[in-house]
């Protein structure tokens, strides 16, 4: 065996003897601490046999670790049906292997020892109420081999030094995606090469909109009509896909990777919630970018809580409604057609059944006048990053809605509409987020090789190289969670749990990899000029919208313990 495959201290391969097989026999433990942990919290929060939301927010600290738990159980699952399928068709080679090893031998001791669920915030499994009893069974010799001898210093160099020879691959290791896919990727990689990556960082830096060329480009290239079904004028692909086009414009710019959302948002409430003629009006016009819409839900004192939002609709006698309330945070308003436009129909219900979900229509603005549309007003909301489609707080005093825009033509079903959506986005989300975190690897990697101290290329410390590595493997941890869940949507099943993991899991990766890049960057790093700086920016809104982090531990957490 080559010197450079093995470990410098004893000659002993990096890569442990039957890495498969090793890292099989180390689910069953984690997945037996997760069922005693979800046993356990089930027990405290529920009474008379029912989950008590009260019970559930008072042991938050708990209850949300469990949610991480179930995600780090999930990914080392996920991981490994990446590499057993990579192994039928002989792709598991040894970037994939060092990748798999290195992300048993990190996650096996954070579970054991404490899971960063932020940097502030380290779950323990004590605080999911396990005692040493119940934490032995994580005394394996599977379980201790990886967290011994998986995640080493040299099997982190080694992969790094792959990641050198392997530069011109599009990403760090096989994706375990079929043919067709990856030329998908290929495809957009190209596009956001040659047209995004060039020019993002001015758009950011000037704080412009991102350039209608594109959008036109993109609608071209069926980027807004990719999920939706053929006989609605879109390209009917799976979410698969969705992910990996979301991935790779993200890439270039998260604007840009974020431009299809709404259109998928929409489109996602229309297809499961509108009327036939809604659907036949709507589709075809959101596929190919006729219409782009705004989602607008969030108000100023109403945020994660969403159920309980206050903007009024109004039913006038001609059965058109009247909008009045005020909205905020909402991405894309001004050059917008359509607003999905969540509101308050029954007064007297003050919670989530009394909302409706209306297709909106306004006149597009422009710099000029960003909100021409009769009874509606906003103001540009300056941001730190995620810009290139600018956020706005929107003001509704007499806006008018026509009745027939009422989604799927009945009030009160809003909210369970938007939830119907979630899993979508949530996905693309997690997409979204990949494709941040692997520019962030992009950037730091070749900055790593181009600057020398002390005589050497930065990436030849083992400080720099670790960093590197950890965001190659986390990466390709986050994209088997967010596959995994496309490809359980696109099989019809309930994937909210998964869709949520990779949502939270991604968006964590994500922060991680621009801070360590940005690091890695050092005192450059901190300039506006650098494009790791944008990307820092960038990556910390993953964490905030679509589901805030906690939010999101939340929802997985109900589902766990239910
Ligand atoms: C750049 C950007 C773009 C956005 N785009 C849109 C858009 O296009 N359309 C739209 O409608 N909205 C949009 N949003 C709004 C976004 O969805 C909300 O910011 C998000 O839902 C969080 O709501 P909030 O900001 O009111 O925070 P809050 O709900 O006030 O939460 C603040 C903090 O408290 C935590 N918290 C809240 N409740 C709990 C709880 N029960 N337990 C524990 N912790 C809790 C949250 O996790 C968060 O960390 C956008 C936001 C941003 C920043």
């Amino acid at each position: 065996m080559p010197r450079d495959q093995l470990n410098p201290q004893d000659d002993t391969p990096i890569i442990l003897t039957n890495l498969l097989a090793l890292t099989q026999s180390a689910i069953g433990p984690v997945q037996t601490v997760l069922k005693t942990a979800t046993a356990l919290l089930s027990n405290l929060v529920s009474t008379n046999g029912r989950v008590s939301a009260q019970l559930v927010e008072t042991h938050q600290t708990a209850t949300h670790g469990l949610a991480w738990l179930a995600t780090y159980s999930q990914s080392l699952e996920q991981m490994q049906n990446w590499a057993e399928d990579l192994s039928k068709v002989n792709k598991f080679g040894e970037t994939e292997q060092l990748i798999l090893q290195i992300t048993f031998g990190e996650y096996l001791w954070q579970i054991c020892g404490g899971i960063q669920m932020n940097q502030g915030e380290i779950l323990r499994l004590q605080d999911v109420g396990l005692d040493q009893n119940d934490m032995r069974v994580l005394m394996a010799p599977a379980v201790q081999t990886l967290t011994q001898n998986g995640n080493t210093q040299a099997a982190r160099m080694r992969l790094v030094t792959l990641m050198q020879e392997q530069s011109a691959n599009v990403i760090v290791g096989a994706s375990g995606l079929d043919d067709e896919l990856e030329m998908i990727r290929e495809q957009f990689r190209r596009y956001a090469v040659e047209k995004v990556e060039p020019f993002a960082h001015d758009w950011h830096l000037d704080d412009e909109l991102i350039p209608l060329e594109i959008i036109e480009e993109l609608a071209e290239m069926g980027v807004f009509g990719l999920t939706i079904p053929e006989e609605f004028g879109g390209f009917g692909l799976s979410k698969a896909s969705m992910c990996v086009v979301s991935e790779e414009l993200s890439r270039g710019y998260i604007g840009v990777g974020s431009l299809g959302t709404r259109s998928e948002i929409a489109a996602e409430l229309i297809i499961a919630g509108g009327t036939e003629e809604q659907k036949q009006k709507w589709l075809p016009r959101l596929a190919s970018a006729e219409t782009l819409p705004t989602a607008v839900f969030t108000e100023p004192n109403t945020g994660s809580d969403l159920g309980s939002l206050r903007t009024r609709a109004v039913k006038n006698d001609d059965g058109d409604y009247q909008i009045t309330g005020n909205k905020t945070w909402i991405t894309h308003a001004a050059r917008t057609q359509i607003m999905t436009l969540l509101a308050r129909t029954d007064p007297d219900d003050d919670t989530y059944k009394g909302l409706s979900m209306f297709l909106a229509e306004k006149t597009p603005g422009d710099d000029s006048d960003p909100f021409p549309t009769e009874g509606m007003k906003g103001g540009e909301i300056e941001v730190l990053g995620y810009r290139g489609m600018k956020e706005y707080e929107l003001a509704f005093d007499g806006f008018t809605v026509k009745g027939e825009n009422l989604l799927g033509n009945e009030e009160g079903k809003g909210f369970k509409q938007l939830m119907e959506t979630f899993e979508s986005a949530r996905i693309q989300t997690a997409a979204r987020a990949i494709g941040v975190a692997q520019s962030a690897l992009d950037l730091s990697m070749q900055y790593a090789i181009d600057r020398k101290q002390f005589g050497k290329s930065l990436i030849e410390f083992p400080r720099v190289a670790n960093k590197l590595a950890m965001m190659a493997v986390e990466i390709m941890v986050a994209r088997q969670l967010t596959y995994f869940s496309a490809f359980e949507k696109d099989e019809g099943r309930r994937c909210d749990v998964e869709a949520g993991m990779a949502k939270l899991l991604g968006a964590r990766v994500a922060w991680a990899a621009a801070d360590n890049g940005l690091q890695i960057h050092g005192g450059n790093g901190f300039a506006l000029e650098y494009k790791i700086s944008r990307v820092l920016c960038d990556a910390r809104i993953l964490n905030i919208f679509e589901g805030a982090a906690e939010i999101q531990a939340q929802v997985i957490a109900r589902r766990l313990l239910e």
